[in-house]
């Protein structure tokens, strides 16, 4: 370029230009040139979703990578998945409060022991260790309640049942941020937690684990909505399937604050 410079200018020498002619020749060539790469430069590009200067931060934080995991891609429906959530993660310990129904002749009253409800909630726990959620079980109890009662809630009437505790003629001794009722029927599905409440229904003799139907109640009541396309979940419904995704995770560990903290 500087060699350029000299030839052009001896050049202009030799035409007998005079330096500040020189200087301003030099001044509109170089003006000319760069309106001529200005032309040329093709229309700057617009910038796309895939631009990371147009999406805010969405990539996964060095945290979030620490703690995913792929999907199994084909789930052993009965294999409880090894925890996910980061080992640093506080365990959150929820306390339950478990009821095994009875009626007054027996007639309707649960085959399940207290034995039975402790091994339950043994693999309970380690379903929930996905979350680094804990559930802490603070009475395990018998109660007795009016058959009319019982019958009703294999029609759903929860309303009935939840009344009754309200005033009373339910006695139920001590409750806890989760409770869960034992109950020999409940006229079809295996467990159901009532909208809106923080209680659950497991009946005694259901299609999948007892643990499964539990831990999926208690997901519920977590905050988690039913899964549609994978069997190997915990929240996919009327299967064993127990896994848990790294957003239920975080769900139901911020419902599990909430509940704890009585904000829902
Ligand atoms: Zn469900």
């Amino acid at each position: 370029m500087l060699l350029l410079s000299k030839v052009v200018s001896i050049y202009l020498v030799k035409r007998g230009m005079t330096l500040l002619k020189q200087i301003s020749f030099f001044i509109g060539l170089l003006l000319f040139v760069g309106m001529a790469v200005a032309c040329s430069t093709p229309p700057a590009v617009q910038p796309t979703l895939d631009s990371p200067e147009t999406i805010p931060t969405l990539a996964p934080t060095a945290a979030t990578v620490a703690t995913a995991e792929p999907e199994p891609t084909e789930p052993t429906a009965t294999a409880i998945p090894e925890p996910t959530a980061d080992p640093e993660l506080e365990t959150i310990v929820i306390p339950i409060a478990i009821y095994i129904l009875d009626d007054a002749d027996g007639e309707l009253s649960s085959g399940r022991t207290v034995a039975d409800i402790e091994q339950i909630y043994e693999r309970v726990n380690e379903i929930w260790s996905q979350a680094n959620i804990e559930l802490e079980v603070q009475t395990i109890q018998r109660a007795t309640v009016p058959q009319d009662l019982l019958l009703r809630l294999n029609n759903r009437d929860f309303f009935s049942f939840f009344n009754a505790v309200n005033s009373g003629d339910i006695d139920l001794p001590s409750f806890a941020p989760i409770v869960g009722f034992y109950t020999q029927q409940l006229g079809g599905p295996n467990g159901i937690n009532p909208s809106n409440s923080n209680a659950f229904f497991v009946m005694d003799t259901p299609s999948v684990f007892d643990e499964r139907v539990t831990s999926h109640e208690i997901g519920h009541i977590l905050g988690l909505h039913h899964v549609l396309d994978d069997a190997g979940r915990l929240l996919y419904s009327g299967t064993n399937g127990m896994a848990l995704s790294d957003e239920e995770i975080v769900v139901a560990r911020y419902s599990a604050e909430g509940l704890l903290n009585r904000v829902r």
